[in-house]
């Protein structure tokens, strides 16, 4: 029954899905500018049209110069194999993840060039669920155009003509700001599940609205989501919290039903009553970074993402007699073990984020040598803008905030005389919240705990 379904829905998309001539419009008809089109990737494309061969510019960067914005990187497809495409590039190398594809390098710019994929998708392999696990074969430039994710992605650019070759429509929903599937969109997330991800990061990035044939079966396969290896999942969550519309992506990802049961840190992230303020802040503030071109530490932002979690945990171990760094760090291993299982946490991104939580009880010693101490730290800053945050989400009282500020600018005197003052009593944030109010900012003779910092 469902694959008669299937079949009438295949057939009546038909017409599209085997397009094999693509439009073709020229300059003025999709008015790309030039100057937006890296020189390093129309080297590729004019090396390998030189050599016979057939070299586009393709997918996400056609699709942002059509939006007149400025690619992050770019793109090329060929009809050469990785073989050939490496013989004609003197820094060349190929690289087999799930698709073999050659790096080529001009300085500090990638230019990644894949061969045109087969339509053969049947024949490759896949796990019981359906998910494509490797398919490598080679074809011609409209079957690479149908294995393509959305049909905006699925457009080729020539530099040489500057023409456009449009094989599923993607002008018109381009200019429609509509994000729709190439294909039946159940079979295409059944054969690789990250695309339900990738049309949510698009649409909140792109404010592309979703084709509701493209949405639907989105909420009910969701959960395949769960036998993609951790890795792919994390790269892709961290394209998406990375795209500079976080807080965007993050709803978007709750209204199509993706956040719930299948990627545990968006469950904590989105059904915490306590820590909304503090992420929307650190999203707002990670998406600010990137649009100003600044730099973002994939640690910092996930130890934001999971900061109240570790905070409710810690609250619990002190409840339980244990000393805040103890605690700390029980809490941190609690909320590390339970993600790096299902997300892949990189080693290093672990770390990070546990100095950053570590830092933060240390922030509340401001007597004798221990301020100076934490200015050596080598992650200080990362750990006083977690600080800050903290501040700003009325975690903590924001006078310790500025009270690091104002030490970290101050010379020497000015140390001296801030280290003098006598700290307002409920900054601290190492009891838990509840006694802090109680008590009006007691500390508990435990709690200021100050030589127990690991
Ligand atoms: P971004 O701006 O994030 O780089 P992008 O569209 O370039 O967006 P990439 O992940 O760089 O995304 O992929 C390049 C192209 O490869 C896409 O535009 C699309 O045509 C194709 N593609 C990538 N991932 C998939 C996928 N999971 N399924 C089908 N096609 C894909
Ligand atoms: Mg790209």
């Amino acid at each position: 029954m469902i694959k008669k379904l299937i079949r009438s829905i295949l057939g009546k998309n038909k017409k599209s899905a085997s397009s094999t001539e693509p439009t073709v419009l020229g300059p003025k008809q999709h008015g790309i500018d030039p100057q937006l089109v890296s020189p390093n990737a129309i080297r590729v494309t004019q090396t390998l049209q030189e050599a016979g061969f057939k070299a586009f510019i393709v997918g996400g960067a056609v699709r942002d110069l059509l939006l007149a914005v400025k690619p992050k990187d770019f793109d090329v497809a060929t009809n050469a194999t990785p073989e050939q495409v490496k013989q004609l590039f003197r820094r060349a190398f190929i690289i087999g993840r799930r698709f073999q594809i050659v790096h080529v390098m001009f300085g500090q710019e990638l230019i990644e060039v894949t061969t045109f994929r087969g339509a053969s998708a049947d024949s490759a392999p896949k796990d019981e669920h359906g998910r494509v696990l490797r398919d490598n074969t080679f074809g011609e430039q409209h079957e690479d155009a149908v294995r393509r994710d959305f049909t905006i992605n699925a457009m080729y650019y020539d530099p040489a003509t500057q023409s456009v070759l449009d094989y599923h429509g993607g002008i018109a929903d381009i200019r429609a700001k509509t994000l729709r599937i190439i294909g039946v969109p159940e079979a295409r997330y059944r054969e690789d599940p990250v695309r339900m991800l990738r049309v949510v990061r698009f649409a909140a990035k792109l404010s592309f609205t979703i084709d509701a044939a493209t949405s639907a079966p989105i909420a009910v396969m969701a959960p395949l989501i769960n036998n993609v290896p951790a890795a792919r999942v994390f790269d892709e969550m961290l394209k998406l919290l990375m795209s500079g519309h976080a807080l965007a992506c993050l709803q978007q990802l709750r209204k199509e039903g993706l956040h719930h049961g299948l990627l545990p840190l968006l469950d904590v992230v989105l059904e915490q009553p306590l820590g909304e303020k503090f992420v929307t802040l650190a999203l707002a503030n990670t998406d600010a970074r990137i649009k100003q071109g600044k730099p973002v530490s994939p640690g910092f932002l996930f130890a934001s993402l999971l900061w109240h979690q570790v905070l409710e945990k810690w609250h619990a171990y002190q409840a339980a007699g244990e000393y805040p760094i103890p605690a700390l760090h029980l809490a941190a291993d609690d909320v590390l073990n339970a993600q790096t299982e299902k997300l892949a946490l990189q080693r290093k991104i672990a770390s990070d984020m546990r100095d950053i939580w570590a830092m933060q009880p240390r922030f509340e010693r401001r007597v004798g040598k221990a301020p100076y101490k934490l200015l050596e730290h080598l992650r200080l800053r990362a750990g006083y803008d977690f600080l800050l945050l903290r501040c700003a989400s009325g975690e903590i009282d924001a006078e310790l905030g500025q009270w690091w500020t104002d030490f970290m600018q101050a010379d020497g005197a000015g140390r001296e005389a801030l280290l003098a003052r006598k700290p307002t009593e409920s900054s601290s944030a190492a009891a838990p919240a509840k006694k802090r109010k109680r008590r009006g900012g007691r500390r508990k003779p435990d709690a200021a705990a100050p030589d127990a910092e690991s």
